[in-house]
């Protein structure tokens, strides 16, 4: 897939962040690498040994520092690649960059360095994708992730299911090239188990990525409910400090507030909307219409109830106009507040269809039962093993193979019919090796790196 023109240039870019810093580093990939070593180190160091001198520029020296060469393919980008590590001063790193150009480099885009090692083989695309989220984790969780989907423990998870689909297809074909047997091939049961225990698979990669994904980008968790229910104060008890105003004046919070939380290093998005209810206010009623958009579109909706002046535990009693507007009503977690005023005891009610928490805003008595709540509604557990770092698009790529599993299944059991089972089987294979870019095209890859950081 490498287009080997497009490994004629050789790029350099600044390697560590903008700013001062002990040390900062100009990493350089591509031919000229033992040209431009020559010219800044005086000479080119043996590969993967450390060369400290100066660095020269045109007529005077620019730095002192060290100098590593890494020989294609034996580098990060599978080409040569050459490291100049100076001292960290902005000035000194734009004299180096400077320097390589002139030297005939050109400045890297963002995300080239990852590019070209995805295209030179040296990492498959959600390896590479992975390096970005690394580094941009928000939590020790999402970088434990990370690291995970790295060292390929996502991509060996896909590769293993495409295996098994060839496999698959291969049988389904051999069976449609002898009409004869073709019948018997699909009728004796083995191809339906193979299928089904692919399906279980999938199925577990996808619960997996899942977690992956919400753990990389957190979870919206929208507070709503109707004014004075205590919204903003469970927000300032989630999130221990003041955040938000808290009044017993109705309408108060007249915007949405945001916060940004960790649970065990799981990021969670805290969102308090305006309380719901209708108001002459214009100001409020845009503050609710952007409560209606929150929920829309959370992850979670904590709808939060006065324990003290609300009788009933279902939500459609409460509620049904707000219930009937959620997304999915598998989305809802209950929440009575103020059980210090109406008695009731703290904890977790998972008995009903809706989850139902109990707690005390003000005291703080239960929200350990709300946090431990959302931990498990984002499938956090403990032990790592098993987890990698997802993004949407792997997610989306996971949800079309089963689609077309789904739909060979069909295919199978109502019709028997092999070729279109092969075919069904085929674009499973097709979605999930974009996964790991097998099947890519060009757009995707400029979409993917173009998002990374410079130097990369
Ligand atoms: P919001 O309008 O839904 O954001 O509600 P606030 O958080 O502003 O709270 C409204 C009033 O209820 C305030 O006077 C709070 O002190 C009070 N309140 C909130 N939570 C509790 C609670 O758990 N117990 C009691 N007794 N009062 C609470």
């Amino acid at each position: 897939m490498s287009d080997p023109l497009y490994h004629q240039d050789t790029i350099a870019a600044l390697a560590t962040p903008p700013g001062r810093g002990g040390v900062g580093i100009i990493r350089v990939s591509g031919p000229l690498c033992t040209v431009i070593a020559e010219a800044v180190a005086g000479r080119c160091p043996s590969p993967r040994h450390a060369h400290y001198g100066p660095f020269y520029g045109e007529d005077s020296v620019i730095d002192e520092g060290i100098a590593l060469f890494f020989a294609g393919p034996h580098s990060f980008t599978g080409e040569d690649v050459l490291e100049l590590q100076g001292h960290g001063g902005p000035v000194i790193m734009d004299m180096l960059l400077e320097r390589c150009v002139r030297l005939g480099a050109r400045l890297a885009r963002p995300g080239e360095f990852s590019e070209r090692a995805f295209l030179n083989d040296k990492l498959d695309l959600a390896q590479a994708e992975a390096i970005a989220d690394l580094i941009e984790a928000s939590s020790r969780a999402a970088a434990e992730n990370a690291v995970r989907s790295l060292q390929g423990e996502f991509s060996r998870r896909v590769e293993a299911l495409v295996a098994r689909l060839i496999e698959l297809r291969m049988y389904v074909e051999a069976a449609i090239d002898f009409p004869e047997e073709e019948i018997d091939f699909l009728a004796d049961g083995k191809v339906a188990e193979r299928l089904a225990a692919v399906q279980a698979e999938l199925a577990e990669v996808r619960a997996a990525a899942g977690q992956g994904a919400l753990m990389r980008e957190g979870m919206n968790v929208v507070i709503a409910g109707r004014p004075n229910a205590g919204k903003s104060s469970l927000l300032n008890a989630l999130t221990e400090q003041e955040t938000a105003i808290v009044t017993d004046i109705e309408g108060t919070t007249r915007d949405v507030l945001r916060e940004h939380i960790h649970l065990d290093g799981m990021p969670l998005h805290v969102i308090d909307t305006a309380g719901l209810r209708d108001t002459p206010d214009a100001v409020e009623r845009i503050g609710v219409a952007r409560a209606w958009a929150e929920i829309e579109k959370a992850d979670r909706v904590l709808l939060l109830v006065d324990a003290a002046t609300t009788e009933a535990v279902d939500p459609m009693a409460i509620w049904p106009e707000f219930v009937a507007r959620l997304p999915e009503p598998g989305r809802l977690t209950l929440v009575r507040n103020k059980i210090d005023s109406s008695h009731e005891a703290p904890g977790l009610d998972l008995t009903a269809a809706t989850p139902i928490v109990r707690l005390s805003a003000l005291t703080g008595t239960g929200v350990a039962h709300l946090k431990e709540h959302l931990k498990a509604v984002m499938g956090y557990s403990a032990t790592p093993e098993g987890r990698f770092s997802a993004r949407r698009r792997h997610l989306d790529a996971l949800d079309r193979a089963q689609r077309a599993l789904t739909n060979g299944e069909e295919q199978l059991s109502g019709h028997g019919a092999g070729e279109l089972l092969a075919e069904d089987l085929r674009d499973a294979q097709q979605a999930l090796g974009e996964i790991t870019g097998e099947f890519s095209a060009d757009d995707l890859l400029g979409e993917i790196f173009g998002s990374f950081c410079i130097g990369k």
